[in-house]
């Protein structure tokens, strides 16, 4: 590193070990390592183990010579946790482990630098989830800034639970999901009890899971500011509430498309691939997609994270055969309970009729891979539609490609997300919390035939705005400008 960037400030960020979270804070490290920041990227061994093993992070950052990218020891046997149903536990051991890797990181010496070929760290930017590392900023005097990975519609929605239980609009009971909440400022007349984040859809206030994350969220406004991976014309009447909490908001997204746009400018006709994949990817997809129609896929895919059973495959299975519209679908490892996740893809075990048709029937029409390059699919042309989890990654990355959604959130902040893509920016349809085959096909025949163009001409328009808040002068541009000031003022 030489003398010149030696007076650099120097970053560090570190993200929950989850592919949501590693992918969007490294699109934004490399955002800060274009304008000359030093980066010290901090992931759990087993994550730096995977990203070295199927993405070309370090090729990719070696024209960085202020980024380096470091590991603590893990926490827990990521293979084995189940993070959505075991938030608890891992949060609990992150703490035990973390914190005292990061206190000793930071302090190793009076001006808070750690190695000899890097300069003392300037701020820490943080996964939202990790108040661990707010207490040990503090306690060294190093500034702060959070980064929530989830859309600021959902985020808001933790800030106002102290009001739902006040109101009594919280707890409820497990039945009339679809009775209105009334008490989150900005989505009053749309958000439903089946809206709100799976954490918090709650009968017993004593449950450990919405304790620590409503105490993780309330947080927040410790922070020096707080980023958001979202966009003023997408969110805008959310961040004006946000704004009376943290009023220091950074929205400076789509950040892969904001990345790709920055790339592009400074490497002109820059088509390398800058995939986070925690997962090997099965590029053979986009030859398959190159032989279809325009608009006429739709892409499947249920995230990093969501396991499904057996059952709820066979009726989306039967549902999208049905349908008769073409599809890829990933189908990740491990993905389907009771172990027979892989066995619907083993031509070598014997099936039932129904399952053999199934078969026929993908193989004249889909596509199935176990993970998929997804920014390059969505932005494929023969793509139409996309049926997803509402992960908050996976809802920017189709609408920066105009890829009107069917939305079945899981866990978290997909519930409120896959709201606002049915209800609010109505650039799709909402299954949320049914799955069944006849729901299943009506809705991809809706997305994909019958209504096609309106979704399309939806989903184009709000492209359009993301696309504008990445351009010079847009709001996202300006708002990233303006995080590098402050990082550099200090
Ligand atoms: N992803 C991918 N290939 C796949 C499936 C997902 O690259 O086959 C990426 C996707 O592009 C997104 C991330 O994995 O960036 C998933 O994040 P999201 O927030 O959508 O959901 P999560 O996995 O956190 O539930």
């Amino acid at each position: 590193m030489d003398q010149v960037q030696q007076l650099r400030p120097h970053v560090l960020i570190f993200p929950f070990p989850a592919q949501g979270h590693v992918n969007s804070m490294l699109k934004l490290a490399e955002l800060l390592c274009l304008a000359g920041i030093n980066i010290t990227f901090l992931v759990s061994n087993n994550i730096h183990n995977r990203l070295l093993r199927h993405t070309n992070v370090v090729s990719r950052f070696r024209k960085y010579p202020g980024f380096h990218l470091d590991h603590y020891p893990d926490a827990y046997d990521e293979s084995k946790v189940h993070i959505a149903q075991e938030i608890t536990d891992l949060c609990t051991a992150l703490q035990s482990v973390v914190k005292p890797f990061l206190k000793e990181l930071l302090s190793k010496d009076p001006a808070h630098g750690t190695r000899k070929d890097r300069p003392p760290f300037s701020c820490i930017i943080v996964d939202g989830f990790l108040s661990l590392a707010l207490d040990v900023a503090e306690e060294i005097g190093l500034p702060l800034i959070c980064f929530r990975t989830i859309s600021a519609g959902a985020f808001w929605t933790y800030f106002c639970i102290p009001r739902l239980v006040e109101a009594g609009e919280l707890p409820f009971p497990g039945d009339e999901m679809n009775l209105p909440i009334e008490n989150v400022k900005g989505m009053e007349g749309f958000l439903r009890r089946c809206d709100l984040p799976s954490f918090f859809r709650v009968g017993d206030l004593t449950n450990p899971d919405f304790n620590l994350l409503l105490k993780e969220a309330l947080q927040t406004p410790r922070a020096k500011g707080l980023i958001l991976n979202t966009f003023e014309d997408l969110e805008g009447c959310i961040l004006s509430h946000f704004r009376t909490h943290c009023p220091n908001l950074y929205t400076i997204g789509p950040l892969h498309a904001h990345l790709r746009a920055r790339l592009q400018l400074r490497e002109a006709n820059s088509n390398n691939s800058n995939s986070n994949s925690l997962w090997e990817e099965d590029k053979s997809c986009i030859k398959w997609l190159d032989n279809q129609p325009p608009k006429s896929v739709l892409y499947v895919s249920f995230g990093s994270i969501s396991i499904i059973t057996r059952e709820t495959l066979l009726e989306f299975w039967h549902g999208i055969v049905n349908s008769g519209v073409r599809f890829l679908w990933v189908i990740r490892p491990n993905s389907v309970n009771v172990g027979l996740g892989d066995d619907v893809l083993d031509s070598t075990k014997s099936k039932s009729t129904p399952e053999v048709e199934l078969e026929e029937a993908t193989k004249e029409r889909g596509c199935m891979v176990g993970w998929a390059p997804q920014e390059d699919v969505l932005a494929h042309p023969a793509i139409g539609g996309f049926l997803t989890h509402s992960g908050w990654n996976s809802t920017l990355e189709s609408i920066a490609e105009g890829v009107p959604m069917i939305c079945w959130p899981c866990f978290a902040d997909q519930q409120p997300n896959s709201r606002f893509v049915g209800e609010v920016w109505k650039i799709g349809l909402d299954m949320k919390d049914t799955c069944d085959r006849v729901i299943v096909e009506k809705m991809v025949r809706d997305l994909m035939v019958e209504r096609k163009d309106e979704f399309l001409h939806r989903a184009d328009e709000m492209a359009k705005l993301a696309r504008k808040s990445i351009e010079e002068g847009g709001s996202s541009f300006c708002n990233l400008v303006r995080l590098i000031d402050d990082i550099v003022k200090g």
